[in-house]
């Protein structure tokens, strides 16, 4: 029998179907929210909606967004979750919170029915990225607030893979662990590959010889850049894949196949996504080729539901048949809203330099720092940039590597950069989220 996760939501139903569900479901949501939602009612009653405007898929247009700033206000001015909190805490089996990549964490509430919706959800993005029941799954990543912890350990062990917690700040564990436990797969961030493949092989082991044979990355962009993911499925000798998710909506929603060509999105019975010019907050159609903003409508959530909500996550998309059998959307994540830097006018993101960065591998060793003197996103050229040298690169090449960065960063990106070249493993690696800039004002 086909369990669950091991189909696609989009193979279920026809689209059809699969529209009129998301209405009933967006319809029940709304009735729900409006009735058990402080946060909602007001914002409805200023769009001069009420419950019985919102029947079918074709209506929600005309919900308004939900801003992450809206939610951090909501849970200030309220107890527990917020004024957009739906479910009563008695209900509440976890608390997990939503660091953010800027502001003030928020409180995540989760009753045993989301539960179930995550861990479906999670069980089917480690389904499609090729985890199978027979699999050891070492987990490199948090196991506390961090939405990325817990619940990716019930969609696992639901998929009934072999879940191994080690969690960060013990590499060494990790080495002790796949040495004797041998897994065949890795998760954890992009950086924290990099900076653990550095960590093996400083204790005279070869990465690939720990023998894994895939590493889930997430947690941060880097894993959609083809340098980055190419250095890392060399060091260690494995597929790479990627999955993405948001900690106000659920852990992960898209997963990458085993075909690579971006995260296929496996929760549309669950969450409604939609792609909207990031500026004058124009839907756009999902289609081959478009570029926007994600937005999240929760549709089968009791205690955090949101509404129509700004991710600030800026995405490609690809549609049309996928040679792993599914047929959902795929994406890959371009940038942030939030971490963009505007160079006279150009919008550079943070994840395009270090891309670039990245491409000269083994020039540099694709670690570099943004310094800017005060926060951004404006400001003035040229761009401080600490780039790391590559390991074989000698003192008389160094004019010669910077002229070189400068240039293509002026080609690619159109912004006038001063690099500074720093040697190997000077720069700050990260175990969790990787930091692109620093600003010196803060310091
Ligand atoms: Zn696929």
């Amino acid at each position: 029998m086909t369990k669950s996760f091991e189909i696609g939501v989009e193979e279920r139903y026809s689209e059809e179907e699969l529209k009129k569900l998301q209405g009933e479901k967006l319809r029940k949501q709304v009735d729900y929210m409006y009735a058990n939602s402080q946060m909602y009612r007001e914002k409805l009653k200023q769009a001069s909606l009420l419950p019985e405007d919102i029947r079918e898929l074709e209506d929600l247009e005309k919900l308004p967004f939900t801003e992450k700033h809206e939610i951090r206000k909501s849970q200030e001015n309220a107890a527990d979750f917020g004024k957009h909190q739906c479910a009563d805490f008695t209900d509440v089996v976890r608390v997990h919170s939503s660091s953010g990549t800027t502001g003030k964490p928020t409180y995540v509430g989760v009753t045993n029915h989301d539960k179930e919706v995550w861990t479906d959800i999670v069980a089917r993005v480690y389904y499609t990225a090729g985890v199978r029941r027979h699999h050891r799954v070492l987990f490199g990543m948090g196991l506390t607030f961090f939405v990325g912890g817990l619940p990716l350990k019930d969609g696992i062990e639901k998929l009934g893979a072999t879940f191994i917690p080690i969690g960060t700040g013990a590499s060494e564990r990790l080495v002790n662990t796949a040495q004797h436990l041998r897994p065949e797969v890795l998760l954890c961030t992009p950086s924290y590959a990099n900076y653990l493949a550095d960590y093996v092989r400083s204790l005279g082991i070869a990465p690939k010889d720990l023998g894994f044979e895939m590493i889930g990355v997430g947690g941060e962009p880097g894993g959609g850049l083809p340098e980055v993911r190419a250095k890392i499925e060399k060091d260690w000798g494995v597929r790479v894949f990627e999955a993405m998710g948001n900690a106000d909506m659920a852990p992960v929603l898209f997963s990458e196949c085993p075909e690579g060509e971006g995260m296929h999105f496996v929760a549309s019975d669950y969450v409604i996504s939609e792609l909207i010019d990031p500026d004058t907050r124009e839907v756009k159609p999902i289609r081959d080729g478009a570029e926007g903003e994600l937005v999240y409508t929760a549709i089968d959530r009791e205690c955090v539901p949101l509404l129509r909500f700004r991710t600030n996550d800026l995405i490609k998309v690809w549609t049309g048949p996928c040679a792993c059998g599914r047929s959902s959307f795929r994406i890959r994540c371009i940038g942030r809203t939030d971490d963009m830097l505007i160079i006279r006018g150009v919008n550079v993101f943070p994840s395009a330099i270090k891309d670039v960065i990245s491409s000269f591998i083994p020039r540099t060793t694709g670690e570099m720092q943004i310094i800017l003197k005060e926060e951004g996103p404006a400001v003035e050229p040229p761009l401080r940039i600490k780039v790391e040298y590559g390991y074989d690169v000698t003192e008389e090449e160094l004019p010669e590597l910077k002229k070189d960065l400068e240039k293509v960063l002026r080609d690619k990106l159109i912004f006038r950069a001063n690099i500074e070249l720093v040697a190997p493993e000077t720069l700050p690696r990260y175990e969790m989220k990787t930091k692109y800039t620093k600003v010196l004002s803060k310091a």
